[in-house]
C-alpha cells in the first residue's frame, strides 16, 4: 500500500521531478480519472475521505468546494486559488512540496478546478520562495506543453491555465480574503465574512482558496479511493501530513507520516531528540501563533481535535523546540515583534496591542519591568483574543504570550527580580543551534 503519497518522487536534496520523471511514477493518473468523472463526484469523494484543510485551519475541504454556487444560474466565472504564502514562523513544509515535486501541486489544483468549474488557477505565492516559484513555471510549460492544462485537456472540452503570482510579502496575505485583495492589486486587508469567497471572492466571483499541502492530496485520493486515504491515518483524521520540527534538536527537518502521529515519536525518533546536554522545555506544536504544550503532553497525537483539546492547535503540523537554556522569555518577544510587524494595521487591539506588547517583553527580557508590567501584558494579550480582532492574526500572537504567562510564570518573574536576563550568563556556555 502506498503510504507516502506526498513525498513519493522527492528523492536527493535539491532535485527536482520533472514531468517526465513525473509521469513515469504514475503523475496525472488521478488528473486523467478526475476527467472522467462529475465534479459532484470528485467533491463527494473529497468529502467523505474528510481531507482536512493542511494551512492551520484543518476545515472539510470537499464541504468548502461544496459551497461554490452550481446549476444553471450559478456565476459561470470561478476561479481556484492555490495558498503558497508560507509565512508561519518555523513552517518549510509547502516549500518542500512545491521545489521538489511541482507537478504534484499542479495535479491536485487540476482537479480542484475542475472539480468546481474554475477555468484559471492563481497559485500565490511567497515572495522569498524565488526557487519554488520559478519551479512551478517550468512544470506549467511541462504541463502545458503536454497538453494536462490548456485548452482540449487530453481530449476533453475542458480548459484550464494557472498563473504564479508572486506575493510582495506580508504575512497577512495567508488570510485568504487578505490573499484575495492582494491578488486584485488591493491593500492585503482581511474582508468581511460573509460573503465567503466561494460564493464572492476574487473579482466578486466564485472563489476557492486551498493551501498547498491541502491540494497535494487530492491526485492519489481521486486515483486510490477514499478507503486507501482513510487507512493512512492513525486516529480520527485520514491521510497522512508533513509534520516538521526546528529548534535545537539533533534533526531538524520535515518528514510525512500519518496523521495523527504522537508528538513524542515525531520528536524523537524524526528529530532524534535534543541536542546532548538539552532538555525539552515545551513547544509550540503547528508554528508560531500556537499556544505552548509542555513535555506532559509528548504522547498527544498529532491531529486536529487532539492538539485542540489539550489548549493549543495543530496549525502546521511543524514543531518548534523550546529547551531549557533558551530564554522563553527572548522567545516570545522575538514571535511578538514579527506578528507586531506584520499587522495590517486594520484594527486597534492588533495595531496598537502589539507594539505595546513587544515594548513590555523587552521590558521584562531587559530586567527593566515592575512586577505590575505582567498582569499589564497578561490584559494586553487577552485584548487581541478570539473575537475581539477582524481577523485571527491577533489572536494567534496572543496564544504564545498568554501560554508562556502560564506555563513559565517563574521565568518572567525572575526576570524582574533579577533585573537581567537570567539565561544571559548561560548562553556562552552552550552551543549553538546548527
Ligand atoms: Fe489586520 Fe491585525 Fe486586525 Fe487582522 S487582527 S485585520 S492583521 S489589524
Amino acid at each position: 500500500m502506498l503510504t507516502n503519497p506526498l513525498t513519493k518522487n522527492i528523492g536527493e536534496p535539491g532535485i527536482v521531478t520533472t514531468l517526465e520523471r513525473y509521469l513515469e511514477n504514475g503523475g496525472y493518473r488521478g488528473w486523467r480519472k478526475a476527467l472522467h468523472m462529475a465534479p459532484d463526484e470528485i467533491i463527494q469523494t473529497v468529502k467523505d475521505a474528510g481531507v482536512r484543510g493542511r494551512g492551520g485551519a484543518g476545515f472539510n475541504t470537499g464541504l468548502k468546494w461544496s459551497f461554490v454556487p452550481r446549476g444553471k444560474d450559478a456565476p459561470p466565472t470561478r476561479y481556484l486559488v492555490c495558498n503558497a504564502d508560507e509565512m508561519e514562523p518555523g513552517t518549510f513544509k509547502d516549500r518542500l512540496l512545491m521545489e521538489h515535486d511541482p507537478h504534484l501541486l499542479l495535479e491536485g489544483m487540476a482537479i480542484a478546478a475542475f472539480a468546481i468549474g474554475a477555468r484559471r488557477a492563481y497559485i500565490f505565492i511567497r515572495g522569498e520562495y524565488h526557487l519554488a516559484a520559478a519551479r512551478l513555471e517550468t512544470a506549467i510549460e511541462e504541463a502545458r506543453g503536454e497538453n494536462l492544462i490548456g485548452t482540449h485537456i487530453t481530449g476533453s472540452d475542458f480548459q484550464l491555465d494557472f498563473h504564479v503570482h508572486r506575493s510582495a510579502g506580508n504575512y497577512i496575505c495567508g488570510e485568504e480574503t487578505a490573499l484575495i485583495n492582494a491578488l486584485e492589486g488591493q491593500r492585503a486587508i482581511p474582508r468581511a465574512k460573509p460573503p465567503f469567497p466561494q460564493v464572492s471572492g476574487l473579482w466578486g466571483k466564485p472563489t476557492v482558496v486551498n493551501n498547498v499541502e491541502t491540494l497535494c492530496n487530492i491526485p492519489h485520493l481521486i486515483e486510490l479511493g477514499v478507503d486507501w486515504y482513510k487507512k493512512l491515518g492513525r486516529g480520527e483524521d485520514g491521510g497522512t501530513k508533513i509534520f516538521g520540527a526546528s529548534g535545537r534538536v539533533k534533526n531538524p527537518g520535515a518528514w510525512e507520516l500519518p496523521m495523527g502521529t504522537p508528538i513524542r515519536e515525531i520528536l524523537e525518533q524524526h528529530a532524534g531528540g535534543m541536542q546532548d546536554g538539552l532538555k525539552l522545555r515545551a513547544f509550540l506544536p503547528g508554528g508560531g501563533s500556537t499556544d505552548f504544550l509542555g513535555p506532559d503532553q509528548l504522547d498527544l497525537p498529532m491531529d486536529y481535535d487532539a492538539v485542540g483539546k489539550a489548549g493549543s492547535r495543530m496549525g502546521t503540523g511543524t514543531i518548534t523546540v523550546l529547551d531549557d537554556h533558551t530564554c522563553p522569555v527572548g522567545l516570545v518577544l522575538n514571535l511578538t515583534r514579527f506578528f507586531a510587524r506584520e499587522s495590517c494595521g486594520w484594527c486597534t487591539p492588533c495595531r496598537d496591542g502589539l507594539p505595546w506588547a513587544v515594548k513590555l517583553l523587552m521590558r521584562i527580557e531587559c530586567g527593566e519591568a515592575q512586577p505590575e508590567d505582567l498582569e499589564l501584558l497578561r490584559e494586553q494579550a487577552r485584548r487581541m483574543g478570539p473575537g475581539n480582532t477582524f481577523c485571527a492574526l491577533a489572536p494567534g500572537a496572543a496564544a504564545p504570550i498568554l501560554s508562556a504567562l502560564k506555563l513559565f510564570e517563574q521565568d518572567f518573574n525572575d526576570h524582574i527580580t533579577r533585573g537581567c536576563c537570567p539565561y544571559d550568563q548561560e548562553r556562552q556556555h552552550i552551543p549553538l543551534a546548527v
